[in-house]
């Protein structure tokens, strides 16, 4: 592994520059409220990520045969650990993988895989997750989109919302409710959809920053193929919990990230590391960023050497990561005093005023703080499960918002 990772530095080293590790960091400027800016961000996503394409750096852990390097997860760790200290990303590109590669390796068909999965791994064509609805989200099973057959395809009727990256998706996944009669996990079908399809209007929600990383998307009357489904007929809900699973990983692998230096910094700037109670607050979110890194470190450890069951649960990690985040924004903008009521004007084009307005990004998307503290309580303290009455009941039948 040691080779592997000397080999990865020199890959890394002639290819991109180091990380600061402030606020320059440009991967922020994927919210960027500059169309232009955030244009040029998606730009470098799709460059980088054609770079590790190209040299054989891009799926290290995926199948050779779906195009990937046949790696382990150890590997994909050691290469993660080290482009951590760059200044790349293939941004939305790296979610759009963990959550579509997995699903069609898993669950597509020969066709499906072969049309799909090098473009998806090369970030030519880029995807979408259109899964939650308007009454439907922690609890994914309600969904109310219906697919109907007919002839050799299906019409889509229903509405989408939080669809992070709909507006420059090429393809979506997408579940519908095919069998209104069946009890609400058994009635589900996986497709794929093209997003240029007549009948899909993607209309950008714009959020408290002033941008819109998600949207909600109108399907009416789409026409899916029936070979554009994914997994059997009524079978969606094995397939999306494949998805599900993917992002969870991927979510609880990039918690580690460490704002330090940016508190450092502000730190510096306005005085605080001066105050006795701001040391105090300041050496709490060094203990958060700390500790956060062991728990990384101790899940990576376990993976790296088949030593899955001392893995710390996702949903510990994701919760944890959440909270340090808060913890560090809240620290930030009351060392700005009353520059932190300013927006753009404060510092760093409002560096901590952006991150107060985004920390409730990651505490809702892939499962909410709530949903993750109930994980914990069955899974891991092994309580009881929630009782959930509608389970065996025709969805039809079932109370909906
Ligand atoms: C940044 C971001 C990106 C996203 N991207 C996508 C995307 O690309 N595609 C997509 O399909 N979706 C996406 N989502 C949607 C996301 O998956 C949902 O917002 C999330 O699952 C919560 O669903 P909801 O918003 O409907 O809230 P609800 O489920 O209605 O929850 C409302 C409140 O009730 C609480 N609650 C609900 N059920 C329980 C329970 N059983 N126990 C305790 N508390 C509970 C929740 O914790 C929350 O506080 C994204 C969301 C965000 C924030």
């Amino acid at each position: 592994m040691a080779e592997f990772r000397i080999e990865v530095r020199q890959f890394l080293a002639a290819n991109a520059r180091l990380r600061t590790g402030d606020e320059s960091d440009w991967s922020r400027n994927v919210a960027s409220t500059d169309e232009v800016v955030a244009a040029d961000f998606r730009r470098r996503c799709h460059e980088w990520q054609k770079i590790l394409y190209d040299n054989g750096w891009a799926g290290l852990a995926w199948p050779e045969s779906f195009g990937g390097r046949g790696l382990t997860p150890a590997h994909q760790i050691v290469f993660g650990q080290e482009m951590a200290e760059f200044d790349v990303t293939s941004g939305f590109l790296t979610a759009a993988q963990a959550l579509v590669g997995p699903t069609l390796m898993a669950h597509g068909t020969p066709e499906q895989q072969e049309r799909y999965l090098a473009p998806l791994l090369s970030g030519e064509e880029s995807w979408c997750q259109l899964f939650s609805e308007p009454g439907a989200g922690s609890d994914l099973a309600s969904i109310a989109t219906r697919a109907v057959l007919d002839g050799d395809e299906y019409v889509v009727n229903g509405q989408k919302v939080w669809t992070s990256s709909a507006q420059y998706a090429d393809f979506g996944i997408l579940i519908a409710r095919t069998d209104p009669d069946a009890p609400k996990h058994g009635g589900i079908t996986y497709f794929i959809v093209d997003m240029n399809s007549p009948g899909i209007d993607v209309r950008p929600l714009v959020q408290a920053q002033g941008v819109a990383h998600f949207n909600e998307v109108f399907l009416s009357d789409v026409r899916i193929p029936a070979d554009n489904m994914v997994g059997p007929l009524g079978g969606g809900w094995k397939v999306t919990k494949t998805t599900l699973r993917s992002e969870s990983s991927m979510i609880s692998g990039a918690s580690q990230s460490t704002g330090y230096p940016t508190v450092i910094a502000t730190a510096r700037r306005t005085g605080a590391v001066n105050d006795p109670v701001m040391r105090q607050k300041l050496a709490q979110v060094y203990s958060d960023e700390r500790i956060l890194k062991w728990m990384g470190w101790r899940t990576q450890t376990a993976v790296m050497q088949g030593r899955y069951e001392l893995a710390l649960h996702g949903s510990l990690l994701k919760n944890f990561f959440t909270n340090a985040l808060t913890h560090r924004v809240e620290l930030g903008l009351e060392m700005e005093g009353a520059e932190g009521m300013l927006l753009h004007e404060a510092e760093g084009d409002g560096f901590w005023q952006y991150q107060c307005l985004n920390q409730f990004a990651p505490k809702i998307g892939g499962g909410t703080e709530q949903v993750h503290k109930n994980n914990v309580s069955e899974q891991v303290l092994g309580l009881p499960r929630e009782l959930l009455e509608d389970r065996d009941m025709p969805w039809i039948e079932t109370r909906r918002s």
